[in-house]
């Protein structure tokens, strides 16, 4: 099942993909696409529907976040072995856990702004990993079991507030629209190996990142479990789980995002985000 939330910021509607890819509205039955529709039995009542039945939506409306009700974007740092090959360091022992403001949430084709005073922002394809029940001292064993779904997540990232600043690295993370998510939540029952999936990022249509969940140091599984000992996570929460190589700090000579760029991203199954950059103001 692929849910999603459609039209004007702010005023948007639940919705559902049907088998043929088309958008239906959900408004009949649900008010909202939010973090109560994500536990397994909620899922289930929404699978029970026919997406057939449902009023067919018309055009291509704006795509807004997937549903409601995100309490924490936790990302991981340092996730691919071959990314962190790129950025010159080693690969780390345990997790690198952040957090990105959820201010910086926006819809997956939105624009993308950048900051006052940037010189570095960059792009990051990841896989999100939506949490669909409370998560906390989960094992590894069952930790998929809290798992709604996936979606695409971009970290974006300004990589001198990040790295050459001083500190911990949330400051290059958590700028307003650094959080494109979506364009839809695609359940975990379509997704049964979060450890095969290819990623892609496109900049002006060249293409950026190349790769696969299969070089994750640190699988889905184990940073459920692993981010659970250390903060409750709640059904809505997501974690962004690293990304593969070819970031623009990793270019030589390295590349950052200007106004006027258009960054394409997608990940295997869950879907295409698009984002046009611009300056703030
Ligand atoms: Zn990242």
């Amino acid at each position: 099942m692929k849910l999603l939330r459609y039209g004007p910021a702010g005023r948007e509607r639940p919705g559902m993909l049907d088998a043929q890819g088309r958008l239906r509205d959900l408004s009949g039955v649900i008010g909202h696409v939010t973090s109560e529709h994500l536990s397994d039995r909620a899922l289930a009542r929404l699978r029970k529907l026919d997406p057939a039945s449902l009023p067919l939506v018309r055009g291509t409306p704006r795509l807004g976040v997937p549903y409601l009700g995100i309490s924490k974007l936790v990302a991981i740092g340092l996730n691919y072995a071959d990314h962190a090959a790129e950025a010159g360091l080693a690969a780390p022992s345990e997790p690198i856990v952040f957090l990105k403001a959820t201010t910086c949430i926006n819809g997956p084709c939105d624009d993308l702004v950048i900051p006052v005073g940037s010189t570095k922002t960059d792009w990051e394809v990841e896989l999100g990993v939506v949490i669909g029940t409370k998560a906390q001292y989960v094992p590894e064993g069952t930790a998929l079991d809290h798992v709604a779904g996936y979606c695409v997540v971009n970290d974006v990232s300004e990589r001198n507030f990040q790295l050459e600043r001083g500190g911990q690295w949330d400051r290059g993370k958590g700028c307003d629209t650094f959080g494109p998510i979506g364009p839809w939540l695609v359940t975990r029952d379509e997704v049964p190996d979060p450890q095969a999936l290819d990623l892609w990022l496109d900049v002006n249509g060249e293409p950026m990142q190349r790769g696969s969940t299969r070089t994750m140091i640190f699988g889905v599984a184990h940073l459920v479990s692993y981010v659970s000992r250390f903060m409750t996570l709640l059904p809505g929460d997501i974690i962004a789980t690293g990304t593969p190589p070819g970031v623009g700090m990793g270019r030589k000579p390295p590349r950052y995002l200007k106004p006027g760029d258009v960054v394409t991203l997608g990940v295997a199954g869950l879907g295409e985000q698009r984002q046009r950059v611009r300056a703030h103001g």
